[in-house]
């Protein structure tokens, strides 16, 4: 389990030099998301007079965290790097696959039957290649890496929008697709636009019914759900530093809510005793050794609207509770004029579930402070009114809070304590109801609460707020309820009120867990043999794709003109599919079926030139490949925007398209091609799309002298004998044309090894 000593040492030992080299071309002073980025990047970049928001940069991460929905793509493609160990050291964690339903016990040892060849394929293959394996139930990714890896002044990414959590331990970590993963974790730069800055200046100290959950709150209330794109949030000022180590994170956690890049604030004593509570006291001393590095220059917090693309001021002191939803967690009201909210809006007012916990808020103090609260229901003899379950975050604070009686308080009224994973955060939830369609409302301490999220209802109003504000909401089971200023009548009849909670940052016997759930990697894994059943519907291991025969492609058929927005999600989608995520072949049955056809309006239903039939997008594609015919896929604007997921790009090139040609692209879907070994190409002239017609026959010219710069012609052979050339454009540098020539950037990877 020890994290990475050594690493740290040597980050702690390069920062300094760094930093100062950076300080040389861009002047001082500098923001600390500057300090860590200037001290992350890939050996031999030259140049750091970059652009914020525009200029594209290499940056060598210290770790990869992978949650075990993501990982098995990742992994099975490292598989394919003819790598023996990973560059960096990397995780994996068992957490997302755990279904919620009855409590913690039977709902994880069913999932680990349902699961079973999955989590064994994600041990071994951890194993073999010198990655920690975290099994089911042993946390949630987040709160795992914020007790044992994260450390100040790190970089890290990770495969979950999450992986941003960690920035409450002064970290610049970042949530990425799995082939940015893979790229890390085979040694190789990882590129990021370098970010925009948005400063967010803390001042005063919270008490009584406000928590670190309600800062972001407020904050997605000010930026909205796109606010944060392409930026990383810097938190700093004396309120800042009041905010415990775990607060911090519940901020960074939520920071993905407003699309933020990642969020993080400077180290200060918080950290340093977190740190030392979680048995790492050596960082602790190594960060305080080099401190000053770890938070932004003085100059830039006494003047940050010189030094920052946009600043907040937040006045603790002054900071109500809030609450945020439903469909959105940016639409933010504070607990004094939610009952109006509630009814204005017609929103049902009976609260149905409360849920705590989930990798934003399972902290000691998150469950001291909401136990706090289910005692005083006890004392006061309150029944609760709504269902209630708690998440523990990690088997470390399970226990810890088990052996100091707060899971006791929750149980005492009525709470269910589900296994350490996301369950019900991420819509693994068997929820128990009547009507599974009925319009109602439910209340988490979770991050996002978008239609469907928890419980795959449309008709479910999530809000969103802290733990202690939703135990009290809960034992209300009322929405109107404000537990700062309303009474309660109890079983005796007595109007009372709840005191305000209270809790403590850390546990004060210290933490005790007795089985982590952790998996060391095998010292030597050249033995191990990593065994996937060919029959499995979930796992496949994965076939290297063909290099390039050295010949222009001709005789190629149209798939599919697709018109408008066309999003990884449309090339590949989610729901149901998540499931074959480890499998290529059988997740490519849902390619492109969600895009839409420009000669029939239709989604998933394209002609096939050999039948003249209309059928699905994967069938007629399939038709295409058995009869040895290439395929060219044509899109619109931005093609490929959205979640940056691999397959999206893997698939079309698995079922043998060749060619995927836009008005233009997503960059990181646009790289993703160009990893896979398929071409990306852009129209020089963007309306020749209107050339394309559904019956064409393409030939691609010219492609045997494919170079950079060099723009090519698509020959374009109509149905009724006529042709049409067209121009088009290409962004391959010689590195990107080797990954085409080699038939992924895999091979060429792994042709370098050998
Ligand atoms: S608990 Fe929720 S937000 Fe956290 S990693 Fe799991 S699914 Fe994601």
């Amino acid at each position: 389990m020890a994290y990475d000593i050594k690493m740290i040492k040597e980050v702690y030992k390069q920062m300094e030099m760094r930093i100062n080299a950076a300080r040389a071309v861009v002047g001082n002073p500098l923001t600390l998301s500057e300090k860590i980025l200037y001290s992350h990047l890939f050996e031999g970049t030259s140049s750091i007079a970059y652009e914020r928001g525009k200029s594209y940069v290499d940056f060598a991460p210290d770790r990869v965290t992978m949650q075990d929905a993501t990982a098995q793509m990742a992994l099975l493609q490292f598989m394919q790097a003819g790598k023996k160990q990973v560059a960096v050291p990397s995780t994996v964690h068992c957490d997302h696959l755990i279904l919620a339903k009855s409590g913690a016990k039977e709902d994880l040892k069913n999932s680990i039957n349902a699961s079973k060849e999955v989590f064994d394929f994600l041990a071994s293959v951890s194993s073999k290649y010198g990655i920690g394996f975290w099994k089911p139930g042993a946390g949630i990714i987040h709160q795992v890496i914020l007790e044992n890896y994260a450390f100040p002044g790190g970089m890290m990414i990770g495969t979950d929008s999450h992986t941003v959590n960690a920035g409450g331990l002064c970290m610049v970590a970042i949530g990425v697709g799995g082939a940015d993963a893979v790229d890390v974790m085979a040694g190789l730069p990882w590129e990021l636009k370098f970010p925009k800055l948005i400063g967010v200046h803390l001042t005063g100290k919270m008490s009584g019914w406000t928590s670190a959950k309600d800062v972001i709150l407020k904050v997605a209330g000010i930026l909205t759900v796109k606010g944060g794109t392409g930026a990383i949030v810097e938190y700093f000022g004396d309120g800042a530093e009041s905010l415990s180590c775990t607060g911090k994170g519940t901020i960074c956690n939520m920071g993905a809510e407003i699309g933020a890049t990642t969020s993080t604030f400077g180290y200060d004593n918080k950290m340093s005793e977190y740190l030392r509570g979680t048995d790492r006291a050596e960082i602790a001393d190594m960060a305080n050794e080099i401190s000053s590095h770890l938070t932004g220059d003085k100059e830039v917090y006494a003047n940050p609207d010189e030094y920052f693309d946009q600043v907040i001021e937040i006045n603790l002191s002054e900071l109500e509770p809030y609450i945020n939803g439903p469909f959105t967690p940016d639409l933010a009201t504070p607990i004094s004029k939610f009952a109006d909210a509630v009814k204005e809006n017609n929103w049902p007012a009976k609260l149905e579930v409360g849920l705590i916990g989930s990798c934003t808020n399972s902290s000691y103090e998150d469950i001291s402070r909401a136990a706090s609260l289910a005692k005083q229901a006890v004392d006061k003899k309150l029944k609760t009114k709504s269902d209630f379950t708690i998440t523990p975050g990690s088997e470390m604070v399970r226990y810890t809070v088990e052996r100091d009686g707060y899971l006791e308080q929750f149980e005492k009224i009525g709470g269910i304590v589900l296994a350490n994973a996301c369950g019900p955060c991420i819509g693994q939830w068997a929820r128990h109801t009547n009507d599974p369609d009925k319009k109602n409302s439910i209340i988490t301490s979770f991050n996002r609460n978008f239609a469907k999220r928890n419980d795959g209802n449309p008709n479910t109003h999530a809000f969103v707020a802290s733990p202690e504000l939703v135990t009290a909401m809960t034992i209300s089971g009322d929405l109107t309820f404000n537990p700062l200023t309303d009474s309660l009548i109890n079983e005796d009849g007595e109007a009372v009120m709840f005191d305000e909670p209270t809790g403590l940052e850390m546990p004060p016997k210290g933490f005790d867990v007795k089985d982590l759930g952790f998996q060391s990697p095998a010292e030597d894994g050249s033995a191990i043999e990593v065994v996937v059943n060919p029959e499995s519907k979930r796992l496949q291991l994965l076939t290297p794709f063909k290099p390039w025969d050295g010949k222009n492609i001709e005789g190629m058929k149209l798939l599919i003109k697709a018109k408008g927005k066309c999003t990884t999600d449309h090339i590949s989608m989610a729901g149901p599919w998540l499931r074959f995520r480890g499998h290529l072949d059988n997740i490519s049955d849902n390619t492109l079926t969600g895009a839409l056809n420009y000669f029939n309006e239709k989604t998933d239903s394209v002609k096939n030139q050999i039948t003249g039939e209309y059928g699905s997008v994967p069938a007629t594609q399939r038709a295409y490949k058995e009869a040895g015919i290439p395929t060219i896929v044509v899109g619109d604007h931005n093609y490929g925007e959205g979640s940056s997921r691999e397959h999206a790009a893997m698939q079309p090139r698995h079922l043998g398209v060749r060619i995927i040609l836009v008005k233009s692209f997503a960059r990181i879907h646009e790289t993703n091609l160009k990893k896979q070994g398929m071409l990306g190409l852009t129209f020089d002239i963007e309306s020749d799309y209107d050339k394309i017609l559904e019956d064409d026959t393409i030939d691609l010219m010219e492609l045997t002298s494919f170079s950079p710069g060099k723009s090519l012609t698509l020959v374009l052979n109509h149905f009724d004998g006529t042709t049409d050339s067209i121009e088009v454009n290409h962004s391959y540098n010689e590195g990107q044309i080797a990954w085409f020539k080699a038939g992924s950037a895999l091979n060429l990877i792994k042709q370098q090894e050998n």
